[in-house]
């Protein structure tokens, strides 16, 4: 897709003749960055980094709790993944597990973060899913990275890697080298690095587009948040329940294939489980259902016993903001915005190199070196993720088929 056929529609405002407002003044902030979720949290603490002045701009608090990160659970399954995504985001994720270790290292507080692998498992009744999800997986991931990782366990080796679930299932696969971190020791951590590196942040605000804060250059990673600008976006909606779980002791996220429902469970520190996850269609975000609660719940049941005897310490709703090919994008609106959007399910496993490559543009449009789609064309075709960048172009962006 070339950037003059911008895919997603951006209704930024825009003065006669094409060009969007000039703000220039060195007392300006380098950077607004709209929306402190995962995303913009991530791309601000970068900035803020290189020696940039940054305000970012949140109407949730520091915690995150108004975003989808502070739900997510937070697995870095690439291969996994593989089952439902492209390969774009396959190689966005793998890139992305490597990056993780050194941001966290870099943040002033600590962050649960582990590369076990993944456990994927299936009752008898459920086999013929196993197949179908490995011919996904095979199908969407690049070979050497599926031929490495997938390994197939038998019985006592699948009770050996997994001693919790000991003689619960005949056979599993064991996806090597995937991850998962704590997303709300992320989103607190990246708060703190926020204030270490001098950011500006104003949270509890939320930002109109009719009135937007004064920066150099804006960046947009408002999530669903950004609709009114982006109106393919699309919410979809995600319930999880939270529950502790003493005496279990998974060793990393385990996934149940399953016809309606598939599942996980994403053991975190202090016998904490995450379980999820349903993907519906919609912008609701209402509580949690009685038919999504039986199903997460029953399942985990299903999986191990002792998980009747945890407790429930939340049941929450968010939605994915997705755009229409599910794709992540970062769009530039043609003068002094980029939009970071569309992260849909995989926002923390493909983020750090969706935020290097949003901090790339961003440079490169705070230095003036966008001031034309010939020089946003050179920028794209040096991407390693050029199928990620679109332009709105002065003229001629269409409307999304
Ligand atoms: C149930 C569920 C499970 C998930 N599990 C995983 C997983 O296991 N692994 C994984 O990689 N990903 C997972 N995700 C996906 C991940 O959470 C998202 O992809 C990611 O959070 C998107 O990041 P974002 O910054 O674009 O959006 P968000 O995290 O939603 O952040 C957007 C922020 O913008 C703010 N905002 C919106 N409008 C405004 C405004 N007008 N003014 C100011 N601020 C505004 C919001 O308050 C919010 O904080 C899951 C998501 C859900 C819902």
């Amino acid at each position: 897709m070339t950037a003059s056929s911008a895919p997603y529609s951006d209704h930024s405002p825009v003065l006669a003749g094409g060009q969007t407002p000039v703000r220039a003044s060195s007392a300006l902030p380098d950077f607004a960055v709209l929306g402190g979720g995962l995303c913009g949290r991530l791309v601000a603490w970068r900035l803020a980094g290189a020696g940039h002045r940054v305000a970012l701009y949140e109407r949730g608090g520091p915690e995150g709790g108004e975003s989808a990160a502070w739900i997510a659970a937070a697995m870095l399954a690439p291969l996994a993944e593989a089952a439902v995504a492209e390969l774009l985001i396959t190689e966005l994720g793998v890139a992305s597990l490597e990056t993780w270790p050194r941001i966290l290292a870099e943040l002033p507080e600590p962050v649960f973060f582990q590369r076990n692998g993944t456990l994927v498992v299936w009752h008898h009744a459920d086999r013929t899913e196993a197949p179908l999800f490995e011919r996904r997986v095979r199908a969407n991931a690049p070979r050497e990275l599926a031929d490495a990782n997938f390994t197939t366990l038998q019985g006592a080796q699948l009770d050996a890697a997994e001693p919790a679930l000991a003689g619960r299932f005949a056979r599993g696969w064991l996806l090597g080298g995937e991850g998962q971190l704590d997303n709300r020791q992320a989103l607190a951590a990246l708060a703190a690095g926020l204030e270490q590196r001098g950011a500006e942040t104003h949270w509890h605000t939320s930002v109109d587009d009719a009135s937007l804060p004064r920066a150099r250059v804006t960046i947009d990673c408002r999530g669903l948040g950004a609709k009114p600008v982006l109106p393919a976006l699309r919410g979809i909606r995600g319930e999880v329940a939270r529950v502790h779980a003493p005496g279990i002791g998974l060793k990393r996220p385990v996934r149940l294939l399953h016809p309606r429902y598939p599942l996980y469970i994403a053991p975190k520190q202090d016998d904490l489980y995450v379980i999820g996850a349903t993907e519906i269609e919609g912008e609701d975000r209402s509580p949690v259902s009685v038919r999504s609660a039986l199903e997460l719940l029953s399942a985990a049941f299903a999986v191990h016993p002792a998980f009747g005897e945890a407790r429930i310490l939340e049941l929450n709703s968010q939605c994915r903001p997705t755009l229409p090919d599910h794709r992540p994008a970062l769009i530039w609106d043609g003068g002094e915005t980029l939009r970071v959007n569309g992260l849909y399910r995989h926002g923390f496993m493909i983020a750090p190199a969706v935020a290097d490559e949003a901090v790339r543009v961003a440079q490169a449009l705070l230095a003036g070196q966008l001031a034309d789609a010939d020089a946003f064309e050179s920028l794209r075709h040096e991407s390693r993720w050029a199928s990620m960048l679109h332009a709105r172009h002065m003229q001629g962006a269409r409307e999304p088929a």
